[in-house]
């Protein structure tokens, strides 16, 4: 069981860290972000709403859990933060600059501090390139150093990710998953970014290196101060990892909260669901507490009126139907829904 294998080496480390007196600034600024692709089908064209009208902030040094089903715009958020997909509207700041309205080339500046790991790793690395060569890609492309130099930058960055000198000059292929995803992470911090978004980079992976390579995140987090937008479709991951959790449901962001306190008392009744149907976070696993959501994520193409979890809410009122739901905010708390169960 992955509770089982998930155990923090230290819980208190990032509480002792400098980089948390620089938790009070936020480092980025999601506001309204609304994505819709056009569908092209034989009766002409419709729309998905992929992403509607999200907002969110996360601050220097956290890590910002993003959960939610497939479908739920969690990889669409994360790819039009690090502008791969421009939004339909909506802003994202980073760093005190609103990256949504710069140029390709300014961008191309800016990733230095944005980066990305990806659940398959073997699909981004090039197989014909050694480890080495990957790893040097990034210096060159930012014309840091010069050969010999990056040469022992390289070394570095696979001491950092735990491999030894040896791996230099391996192919990908030669490689265990756990490892690709080690060089993965080592790319990614190559150039010491201020940020990475992890897409599911624990997912495809056996639960003990699961483990491995999320205490890997936390320890460079620690020494380099990274701040993470961690996403996940498995609950157990995102409570072990992330200090901040958004609950997302068919592109909307339904409950923002600190991650314990919303583990332990769910304020949205999709949380609270999640949260009961899964065994290891309901450990009596009382069926009395389990709660059944009834039928299926509605249609992207097709979203329903007022909330739109009412078709499968147990809480569900007239006005639930009818009304988009307001958002209520309980200190740090945000939940969407017209009877938040504070
Ligand atoms: Fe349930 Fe109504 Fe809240 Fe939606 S707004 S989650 S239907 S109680």
């Amino acid at each position: 069981m992955i509770e089982q294998a998930l155990t923090k080496p230290n819980q208190n480390s990032k509480k002792n860290n400098h980089f948390i007196v620089e938790k009070e600034k936020h480092l980025l600024t999601v506001r309204n972000l609304k994505k819709h692709f056009i569908i092209k089908g034989i009766r002409g064209n419709n729309l998905l709403y992929a992403l509607n009208d999200i907002s969110f902030k996360i601050k220097h040094g956290e890590t910002f859990g993003l959960v939610g089903e497939s479908g739920s715009g969690k990889s669409t958020a994360s790819r039009i933060i690090i502008q791969l997909e421009k939004a339909t509207s909506g802003h994202v700041f980073f760093d005190g600059v609103e990256i949504s309205k710069l140029n390709k080339q300014q961008m191309v500046q800016k990733r230095k501090d944005l980066q990305m790991v990806f659940q398959d790793p073997f699909s981004s690395l090039n197989p014909r390139m050694t480890i080495g060569k990957i790893l040097s890609e990034p210096l060159v492309i930012f014309n840091i150093g010069n050969s010999k130099t990056r040469k022992n930058d390289v070394l570095e960055l696979l001491d950092l990710v735990g491999l030894n000198k040896d791996f230099y000059e391996r192919y990908p292929h030669e490689l265990s998953g756990g490892q690709r995803q080690r060089i993965g992470i080592a790319r990614a911090i190559a150039l010491r970014p201020k940020f990475i978004i992890c897409d599911e980079p624990v997912s495809a992976l056996d639960v003990s290196v699961q483990s491995q390579i999320l205490n890997l995140l936390e320890k460079l987090q620690c020494e380099f101060g990274i701040t993470y937008l961690f996403i996940a479709h498995s609950l157990n991951v995102i409570r072990f990892i992330a200090d901040t959790v958004g609950v997302m449901y068919l592109g909307k962001m339904l409950e923002i909260g600190a991650t314990e306190e919303l583990f332990k008392n769910p304020f949205h009744p999709y949380t609270e669901a999640l949260i009961s149907a899964n065994p290891a976070l309901n450990p009596h696993n009382r069926s009395d507490k389990k709660i059944i959501l009834k039928g299926e994520t509605p249609s992207p193409m097709k979203l329903p009126s007022g909330c739109f979890f009412h078709e499968r809410c147990r809480y569900c009122q007239e006005i639930c139907t009818k009304e988009e739901p307001p958002e209520h905010i309980f200190g740090t708390r945000e939940v969407l829904c017209h009877f938040p169960l504070k």
